[in-house]
């Protein structure tokens, strides 16, 4: 099997690929733990998901990240870590409007 430099990144809940979605990773460590990887540079096995709460929400029930990393199962830490991500990200992305009256 031919290994990619750059593999396409997929969400785990949706599968989309869309490169304008941010995906965050989630990397399986050699000691068998997974983190969120907010750098996106930690060596190891990595799965992805959208910083979308739905995105996360999907993959925690539906063991996606368990599968693509193959661990029995997660730190539930892991996804408040991961709902928290995507909650910044979400808002440093919205440029925050000004509103009236402030
Ligand atoms: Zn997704």
């Amino acid at each position: 099997m031919r290994v990619r430099r750059q593999p396409v990144r997929t969400c785990t809940a949706c599968r989309t690929t869309d490169q304008k979605r941010r995906l965050m990773r989630v990397v399986r460590l050699t000691d068998g733990t997974a983190v969120y990887d907010s750098g996106g540079k930690m060596n190891g096995r990595g799965a992805y998901v959208c910083a979308a709460a739905d995105c996360i929400e999907q993959a925690r029930k539906q063991k996606r990240l368990e599968r693509a990393l193959r661990l029995e199962n997660m730190p539930s830490t892991l996804f408040e870590q991961l709902l928290h991500a995507a909650e910044e990200m979400a808002l440093q992305q919205s440029l925050p409007e000004t509103r009236e009256g402030e």
